[in-house]
Parts: structure tokens; C-alpha cells; sequence
């Protein structure tokens, strides 16, 4: 059986920050990806100033991302608005691009890239792939991303209505300029920004019941965009041939603090945050970076496991709370309240952040 050094599952965010890291402490690594280029995952492609600090240091210069920043959150509810200044610049950039970087450079340091290999099940320490062959490696890196690896299940709780992505990309209406807005409705939120080629990401995550309600992804649109003037602007170059793309089951708020087999689960594999407050990849990263430092130290993966769980504790329960408000009518007429108060905006990004370890 083939055995790297280290041995990655998936390429994504917290796998190629994995990669980097381990490259950067001199530790040969090989991922496996399933996807042969990097496809535009669904995503917001919210970046905060402390992601694109950890992305400096795994060696892209943040502009390559996006060359403009985002300085401004737009809370919108109904057809009411309140914003407020980041705490510093941001940056939106598809996944397509980010991913490609990422890669790009762990390739650059010489990680082995295996691209275009499906891993159909993870069995105590053994990786089994599409093709029957199986491997592993003295360390091993789950960074499959939010769905379940076979041999590998989480104990998320089922929901009722379970929370779906959604994703269109269109022509960016003049009036988001360099805000990232959320548009909070009934069932979810939906989040905007301009991305590096110009064009508005519109990302939701939205209650399944409101897309069964609707009857189809488009007619989901369609009815959002008769919810308030801003997403009628927003929604007004709908093409009906326009892609859209939608994500099942995700699982808000799951948290790992221990893992087995000793295997170090990254990312969205170790703990999903709420979206709206845009740091899922923030945690990604963070979560590659330590695994990184531990297997350099000879630290277990359940040690690493815990660590990264105290770390994502406070950033889940403040997005966790904020998704919770964002839910009623009551909360949202709060937040909008808020929004404006000096220093509020503040608060709610630093409680949401993750620290990153040092490098
Ligand atoms: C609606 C929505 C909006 C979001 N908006 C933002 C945002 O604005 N900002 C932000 O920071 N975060 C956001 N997130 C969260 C962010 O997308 C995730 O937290 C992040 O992608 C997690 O990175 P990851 O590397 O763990 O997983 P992923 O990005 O999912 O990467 C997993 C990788 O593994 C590969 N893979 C999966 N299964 C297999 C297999 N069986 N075999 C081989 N390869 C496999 C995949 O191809 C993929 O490349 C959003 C999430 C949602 C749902």
C-alpha cells in the first residue's frame, strides 16, 4: 500500500493551506482532489482582513485575489437598510480563483497533487479510492468539506428544514459597490458582493422549505426578488438561462472535538460556522495551518482536534447567535438597529473571527 509522509483528502480551502504549511516545514505531503480543475465551489467568496492576512502568509498577495476592496457591510431587511464600515478592508474573490491559487502554490513547493481521483471511503486508516486502490499515509488530513466521507459519518443532528445553498452569478447592479450586503428573509439570508471579474456573487443559504414553496431554483429567485426594492435591483439582470447552483444539508454549527484513527479532520470536516458572518474559510485555513504545525511537532491528530475545537468555540456560538436573530423578525429589526451603533460592527466581526496561529 502506498504511504506519503502525509497524506491529504480534498484540495479545497483547508486542504491546500495543509499542503502549504507542511511544505513550508519541509514535510513531503500528497493530496488527492476529486476535481481535475478547481470548480467554482458555491461559496460567497467573502474574504475578512484576517483571512487575507493567513493567505499572505501561505504566500499569495491578497490583490491577485481581487484588486478592490470591500469596506462597508449593508444589512438589508425588507426595504430597510443600515450599514456600517469594516473594521478594515475586505475582499470577495470566487472560489475558482482562490482555489487555484492555493493550489498553484502548494504545487509550487512540491506537493503532489492527485487530481481528478475520487476517495469513496475512508476505513480506520485506510483511503479507498474510485478505482478499488488504497492508501494511506503516516499522517492523514480529512479535508473532504462539509458532506460525509463513507467510513467517516458525523453526528450532525438531521433537521426538519434543512438549510440548501444557493448560487447565481449576474451582471452587479451599481448600487452594491464596495459593500458586502446581507439581505436577511424569511428562511435564511442572502449574501452579495462584486468578485474579482466584476460580476455580483449572490450566495444564500435558505430554509429547503422556501425552494419546495417556490417549486424551483429560478421561481426561489423570482419570488425573493418581489421581497424588497434592493433585491429587485439586485435580481433585475436574472437571466432565466442564468446557472444557479445548490448545495444540500449544511451543516450549521457542527463542531468536532475528537476524531479517531488519528486522523486530523480540517475545515469544514472539523466545524461548520454559519456563513453570514463570512469565515468558514477563515477556519479552513486556520485548521490546515495547525494541523500543519502538529504533525510537524509528532502531536497527535486528537490533540490537534481539540485544540482547533476550543479555537472555532467562540466564533461558531457569536455566528451562531447572529444567525439565531437574523431568524425572527424581531431579531432582525434588531440587528438593523445595531448595525449602525460605532464600535457594534466591530465587536460582532471580532467575536466572529478565528485566531489564526502564527506561522
Ligand atoms: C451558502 C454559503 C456561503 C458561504 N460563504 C462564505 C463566505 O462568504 N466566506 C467564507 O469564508 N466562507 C463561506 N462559506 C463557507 C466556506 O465555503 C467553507 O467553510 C469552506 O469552503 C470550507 O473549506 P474546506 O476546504 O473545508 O471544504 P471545501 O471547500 O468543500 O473543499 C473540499 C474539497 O474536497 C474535495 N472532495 C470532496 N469530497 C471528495 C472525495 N470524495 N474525493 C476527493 N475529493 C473530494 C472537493 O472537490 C473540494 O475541493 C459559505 C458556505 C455556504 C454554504
Amino acid at each position: 500500500m502506498r504511504r506519503p509522509p502525509a497524506l491529504i483528502l480534498g484540495g479545497g480551502p483547508a486542504g491546500a493551506a495543509a499542503a502549504i504549511a507542511l511544505a513550508q516545514r519541509g514535510i513531503r505531503a500528497t493530496m488527492l482532489e476529486r476535481a481535475r480543475e478547481m470548480p467554482d465551489a458555491l461559496c460567497g467568496g467573502f474574504l475578512s482582513w484576517q483571512t487575507l492576512a493567513a493567505v499572505e502568509r501561505l504566500g499569495i498577495a491578497p490583490e491577485a485575489l481581487n484588486p478592490n476592496f470591500i469596506t462597508r457591510v449593508r444589512l438589508c431587511v425588507g426595504d430597510r437598510v443600515a450599514e456600517a464600515p469594516l473594521p478594515a478592508p475586505a475582499r470577495a474573490v470566487s472560489r475558482a480563483r482562490l482555489d487555484t491559487l492555493l493550489l498553484e502554490r502548494a504545487e509550487g513547493l512540491g506537493v503532489g497533487i492527485e487530481r481528478g481521483v475520487t476517495i469513496r471511503a475512508l476505513e480506520g486508516r485506510s483511503v479507498r479510492l474510485g478505482d478499488g486502490a488504497e492508501l494511506t499515509g503516516d499522517a492523514l488530513l480529512l479535508a473532504t468539506g462539509k458532506h460525509d466521507l463513507r467510513g467517516s459519518p458525523r453526528d450532525a443532528m438531521p433537521h426538519a428544514d434543512p438549510i440548501l445553498g444557493i448560487r447565481v452569478r449576474l451582471p452587479a447592479s451599481p448600487a452594491i459597490g464596495d459593500a458586502v450586503e446581507l439581505h436577511l428573509v424569511d428562511g435564511g439570508y442572502i449574501g452579495v458582493a462584486v468578485q474579482e471579474d466584476g460580476s455580483a456573487n449572490i450566495c444564500m443559504a435558505i430554509a429547503r422549505s422556501r425552494l419546495q414553496a417556490a417549486g424551483d431554483p429560478l421561481a426561489l429567485l423570482r419570488a425573493l426578488a418581489t421581497e424588497s426594492p434592493m433585491l429587485a435591483d439586485r435580481f433585475d439582470r436574472l437571466d432565466p438561462s442564468a446557472r444557479i447552483d445548490a448545495v444540500a444539508n449544511v451543516p450549521y454549527g457542527w463542531r468536532t472535538s475528537t476524531t479517531v484513527d488519528d486522523v486530523y479532520r480540517l475545515g469544514d470536516q472539523a466545524a461548520v460556522i454559519p456563513s453570514l458572518a463570512g469565515e468558514g474559510i477563515g477556519l479552513a485555513l486556520a485548521s490546515g495551518v495547525m494541523a500543519a504545525d502538529a504533525v510537524a511537532a509528532g502531536r497527535a491528530a486528537a490533540d490537534y482536534q481539540a485544540a482547533f475545537a476550543r479555537r472555532a468555540a467562540r466564533p461558531l456560538a457569536a455566528a451562531g447567535l447572529i444567525r439565531h436573530a437574523a431568524d425572527s423578525a424581531a431579531g432582525a429589526r434588531l440587528l438593523l438597529a445595531a448595525t449602525p451603533i460605532p464600535g457594534l460592527a466591530r465587536l460582532a466581526a471580532r467575536l466572529t473571527r478565528i485566531t489564526h496561529p502564527s506561522h
